[in-house]
């Protein structure tokens, strides 16, 4: 029987740490961290995440403003936008929502986010300093699965640590992180030949493909510590991982439910940045 991380407990926790730094932190220098979020459109999940976006930073204590901007705006409505809340000295974080709809670059907007506000750890800038180790800001999801695996205990020191993914924004700065935290790493995507045998050699396995219930028993050792970064829906609307958790929880020593597992951290991450950043502004 694995033991389950529970993202929801280690997040709230997270979260009332931050709220107590905050307010020193406001104490100290009067400055309160501001986040502001774009969303672009009407996409259904993206509103949900921008609102959740908004009680967090209610939660921890944060100016925060919310841009619903409609569906036709212009490339240069929203860089106009961006350049404002640039120099916004109130806002220490940006965040624009995506996807875009398709006639806006979604580049553009990245690289326009000055990187002293790039909470989400996106532009090429930040990217780079993850590469090497030195970080201004954390990338979101990838940083919620390390806290996982720090605050439960789980050595990652020398383990064998498979991420299957490598997206820009979870498998690649993942597989940067566990190294830099000594593990040995190995990354797969869907060009890799025999995925169960490397699967297998895991003692940490982070699964983010987007695949609902694709990693089973049979791809994960006896022992392993499995994360499960997935979120996908299923036909009834359930929210489902990429582990089948079924037939993977009896193998594992400790494994990621979902919901409830890598899910809750991202936004917790996303507070830690903003508040970085604030403290950043008042070096
Ligand atoms: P992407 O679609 O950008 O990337 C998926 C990756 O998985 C690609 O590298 C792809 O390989 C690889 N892949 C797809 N199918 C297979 C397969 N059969 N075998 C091996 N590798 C495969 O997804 P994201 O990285 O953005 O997201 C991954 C999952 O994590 C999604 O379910 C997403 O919803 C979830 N997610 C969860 C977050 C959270 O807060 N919990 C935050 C962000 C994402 P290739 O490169 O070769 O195409």
């Amino acid at each position: 029987m694995a033991k389950i991380i529970d993202g929801k407990a280690i997040s709230a926790q997270i979260r009332a740490e931050l709220k107590e730094e905050t307010e020193a932190f406001v104490k100290a220098t009067g400055v309160r961290p501001g986040l502001a979020v774009i969303i672009v459109g009407n996409d259904p999940a993206s509103q949900v995440y921008v609102r959740n976006k908004r009680r967090a930073c209610e939660e921890v204590g944060y100016y925060s403003e919310a841009y619903e901007l409609p569906e036709n705006t212009t490339q240069e409505e929203l860089n106009a936008l961006v350049d404002r809340l640039n120099a916004d000295n109130k806002i220490h974080g940006i965040l624009c929502q995506l996807p875009l709809p398709k006639h806006l670059d979604e580049n553009e907007v990245i690289l326009r986010i000055d990187p002293k506000k790039d909470v989400d750890a996106f532009h090429p800038y930040n990217v780079g300093k993850i590469m090497i180790g030195d970080y201004a800001f954390l990338p979101c999801t990838p940083a919620g699965v390390m806290a996982l695996l720090e605050r439960s205990g789980i050595e990652i020191s020398g383990k064998e640590c498979v991420v299957v993914g490598r997206s820009n924004i979870v498998g690649k700065p993942q597989a940067m992180l566990l190294l830099h935290a000594n593990g040995t790493v190995t990354v797969c995507h869907s060009r890799t030949k025999n995925l169960a045998e490397v699967c297998r050699r895991a003692d940490i396995l982070v699964a983010a493909i987007g695949k609902a219930d694709f990693f089973t028993g049979d791809m994960v050792k006896e022992g392993a510590v499995v994360i499960d970064v997935g979120m996908n829906r299923r036909a009834d609307g359930k929210l489902t991982g990429d582990v089948d958790f079924a037939s993977v929880e009896p193998k594992a020593s400790y494994i990621t439910p979902v919901p409830g597992g890598v899910g809750p951290m991202t936004i917790t991450m996303l507070m830690q940045n903003t508040l970085t950043s604030a403290k950043n502004s008042v070096k």
